[in-house]
């Protein structure tokens, strides 16, 4: 298995901490987020299976369920109708940039009614404390692992840049699990393999775009913006330049929404660095 992970880095990862840095004026952004790169923080674009907002990315859904439950067909709908409204802003955004996004979809719904699979998450925590539901998942529909699921897509799809949309017939609060290093040295196997937990609906509410979309977006390389991951202050300040940030808030609706010249960075949209990007970089994690 070992020449599996082997291969698999020499034709996609050639560089696991490559990382979207213009011209290397600023190498504090540059060597923070190459050393602590196992934080959520540093998990930016070309690392773990959904590399950049670019080009071809396939979308595999997985649709989970309790044992003995089943997907109403209006909620599986429902749900369908946000993934797809989220992956076409997202395909705007990157056209702002001049750059072209195709998604490709594949879905494991079982006969319709969803996958089941036991211990399904019921919250935020649950998640946490599940973090290999992802793998058990697989195993579900007929994997081994998350590295044969990702060769395997690879191998029948030719699309290197990958993510998986976990719907769980549950309420709960979703959450991106992207892949860091520190996962690179500790479980490599069931992590490379990026995943959203996406909850029938959203601490009460139905699920919505924009928050598809921003979970999405995280996989891919982008930060929070808001107080309380970022600083208070860096919050504040996206709050008065960029409000409608979707790493900010979403509260607006999808389409009111854009991204900022840092998520674009951070997304490998574009190479445009500013000097503010540094002010995202949580305090704890500026050693340099
Ligand atoms: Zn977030």
């Amino acid at each position: 298995m070992a020449i599996v992970i082997a291969a698999l880095s020499a034709s996609a990862q050639p560089f696991l901490h490559e990382q979207p840095v213009s011209d290397g004026t600023d190498r504090r952004v540059y060597s923070t987020i190459q050393t602590h790169i196992g934080d959520s923080y540093a998990n930016t674009w070309n690392v773990g299976s959904a590399k950049k907002l670019t080009g071809k990315i396939y979308v595999l859904e997985i649709w989970l369920t309790r044992p003995g439950s089943a997907w109403n067909s209006n909620d599986m709908g429902f749900v369908q109708s946000k993934i797809n409204h989220a992956l076409d802003w997202l395909q705007r955004m990157a056209a702002r940039y001049s750059v072209a996004v195709e998604f490709v979809k594949g879905s494991y719904h079982g006969n319709g009614g969803g996958i089941a699979v036991d211990n399904l998450p019921q919250s935020y925590s649950d998640c946490a404390n599940q973090p290999l539901l992802l793998p058990r998942a697989l195993k579900v529909i007929g994997y081994d692992d998350a590295i044969q699921c990702y060769n395997r897509i690879k191998e029948i799809s030719g699309i290197d840049n990958i993510l998986v949309l976990i719907l769980i017939n549950n309420d709960g609060w979703s959450n991106a699990n992207q892949f860091s290093t520190l996962h690179a040295t500790n479980h490599f196997r069931d992590y490379f393999l990026e995943s959203v937990n996406l909850f029938l609906t959203d601490d009460g509410m139905p699920t919505n775009g924009q928050t598809i979309a921003h979970e999405m977006l995280h996989l891919f390389g982008a930060w929070d913006m808001y107080g309380g991951q970022a600083s208070d202050a860096a919050g504040e300040w996206a709050n008065k330049n960029y409000p409608n940030e979707i790493m900010l808030q979403v509260s607006s609706q999808l389409d009111d929404l854009t991204i900022s010249p840092l998520t674009a960075w951070l997304v490998g949209l574009t190479s445009e660095y500013h000097d503010w990007y540094w002010n995202f970089v949580r305090e704890e994690y500026k050693q340099y």
